[in-house]
């Protein structure tokens, strides 16, 4: 099922593998018809991963860039959509020369022509394909079938996995194999045999069930894998190991590892357990709700940035995740803000829960609580600091009100007519563009650099009209894209405020778990000065 692990799971096949001493290449099959994830909303499908190159994907591929560090591309991303499109123009353009096409077998085979990209790319030792998705379901039938393929027409080159979970009901107090035996028979009946079941469950599982599945699956005992929860995604390649996956892999491929070296991810762990401080951090958004429940994979590379930076400077990370919509229903509750270390407003889209955000900025300003804004974040800090400050009443972004007096936020002049033809699929401002940095700024003390590049997602920018009045009143711009002068960064005066900052940019991308991203460092540095 969806969310079971299966992302961090072949994240951490990477991770291990790396830690042998190959090459690997990643790659993320989606069954959904749409093209990329660029058009689903995030409470539906989680956060959109943005690639240097401007791909919006699914979020798995954040986990791989941040196991791996591995880039990510439009080539390490499949989708059902992607490749029926290719077949359909490949045959309106008579490439298939006459012959009939068919869905079984061309579409499987664009599947793995698309699987062969990567194998090509960077000279990787490994490809690893995550198929989302459950078996069983119809949406992925066709990459079952490639992968069937793949291992009829690459003997001895080809394994399969199968993430599985094991519930351990209240009511019952065990371990239950069941739906992962039927798992396996639907698998089976698709012409997969897997070589490894890998076990995700509450708590470890124990020998009996390992055996259990063993005998029932067809697997050898020592190729059931158990990953109970951790604490952190990060130890679960260590506790895969502790059942060596690792060189189980290699071992069926008839291969040995070059080295044996997680030195570098054990000492990660070992800081995240140690670090015994705790930091609260606000993350105003809106887009936590599915139904009765909180959804926080709509941030994901947002709250795992947060982490990464808590843990470098000892503390433990404690986010709470306030909907803006709650300070528009009750005004005064956003007194409870008060609390909070920093406050982080991520990126978003559209009026609903506008005004809630502004009033968490609001506060943030006030009360000199660290800010850090991203995107949207950062467009809604300026909108707030124009209304507020520099007192242009009614100041909005023509998103959320297009007749506004002050647009100071107003749509790029490249995205009008995609707005007016309603051509909406990536064409947004996309992937990496190149910032400088002002000398003297927070923005410089964080990056210590004067160019940097960082990812993007976005049709609205920074008014340029409004910048002067802006910065008469204490806000510097400190970072500008400067072939079309747009602003990157905004920030106040330090006599105005002690960390307010805000970003076109969507530097959570570029976070590591063993490299944070040094304006999330620099947040976090600022809120543990205002913790202590
Ligand atoms: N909605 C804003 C824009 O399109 C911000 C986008 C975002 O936060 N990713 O510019």
């Amino acid at each position: 099922m969806s969310s079971v692990g299966k992302g961090v799971t072949t994240a951490s096949i990477g991770r291990i593998l790396l830690s042998k001493g190959y090459r690997v290449g990643m790659i993320k099959c989606d069954m959904y018809v749409n093209i990329d994830a660029g058009t689903m909303r995030p409470t539906e499908h989680g956060e959109v991963f943005v690639g240097s190159d401007g791909i919006e994907a699914d979020q798995d591929l954040g986990n791989y860039e941040r196991f791996t560090g591995n880039l990510s591309t439009r080539d390490n991303y499949v989708t059902t959509g992607q490749i029926y499109q290719e077949v359909i123009r490949r045959e309106r353009n008579l490439e298939y020369k006459g012959e009939d096409v068919e869905v079984v077998p061309d579409i499987p085979n664009e599947i793995i022509r698309r699987i062969n990209v990567i194998a090509k790319k960077g000279n990787p030792d490994f490809v690893i394909v995550e198929i989302g998705g459950t078996v069983g379901e119809y949406q992925n039938v066709l990459f079952l079938e490639a992968g069937r393929m793949l291992k009829l027409q690459n003997p001895g080159r080809v394994q399969f996995a199968l993430v599985s979970y094991l519930p351990v009901p209240k009511m019952v107090g065990e371990m239950k194999t069941k739906p992962t035996q039927y798992a396996v028979r639907t698998l089976n009946s698709a012409g997969i045999q897997p070589d490894f079941i890998i076990g995700r469950s509450e708590l470890p599982m124990d020998e009996k069930r390992k055996q259990k599945l063993s005998l029932l699956c067809s697997v050898a005992p020592g190729d059931v894998i158990s990953a109970p929860d951790a604490e952190s995604i990060y130890e679960v390649p260590l506790i895969m190991e502790k059942d060596r996956f690792g060189d189980k892999i290699l071992e069926k491929f008839g291969m040995r590892p070059r080295k044996q070296d997680l030195r570098d991810w054990k000492a990660l762990v070992r800081k995240i357990k140690n670090a015994k401080l705790p930091l609260n951090i606000g993350v105003v958004g809106k887009y936590f709700n599915t139904g009765d429940y909180t959804l926080v994979d709509s941030y994901i590379s947002v709250v795992e940035s947060l982490r990464h930076s808590a843990w470098a400077n000892n503390r433990v990370p404690k986010l709470h995740w306030i909907n803006s919509e709650d300070f528009e229903k009750n005004p005064s509750s956003v007194g409870k803000l008060a609390k909070m270390d920093g406050i982080l407003v991520p990126g978003g889209f559209g009026g609903r829960g506008v005004e809630g955000i502004l009033a968490a900025i609001k506060f943030a300003r006030e009360k000199k609580i660290p800010y850090f804004g991203l995107c949207y974040g950062m467009q809604l800090a300026v909108v707030e600091f124009a209304r507020n400050v520099a007192k242009m009443g009614g100041a909005n972004s023509t998103e959320v009100d297009r007749n506004t007096k002050y647009p100071v936020i107003d749509v790029m002049e490249e995205q009008k007519k995609n707005l007016a033809d309603k051509n909406f699929g990536a064409t947004m401002r996309l992937g990496d563009y190149p910032c400088k940095i002002i000398k003297g700024t927070l923005a410089f003390d964080a990056y210590k650099t004067g160019s940097v590049v960082e990812r993007h997602r976005h049709r609205y920018e920074v008014n340029n009209k409004y910048r002067n009045d802006l910065e008469k009143h204490g806000m510097i711009f400190s970072g500008i894209y400067p072939k079309k002068d747009l602003v990157e960064i905004s920030e106040l005066r330090p006599k105005l405020h002690p960390w307010f900052l805000g970003v076109q940019f969507h530097p959570e991308f570029n976070s590591r778990p063993w490299k944070p991203q040094a304006l999330f460092d620099g947040f976090i540095k600022a809120a543990v000065k205002k913790s202590a």
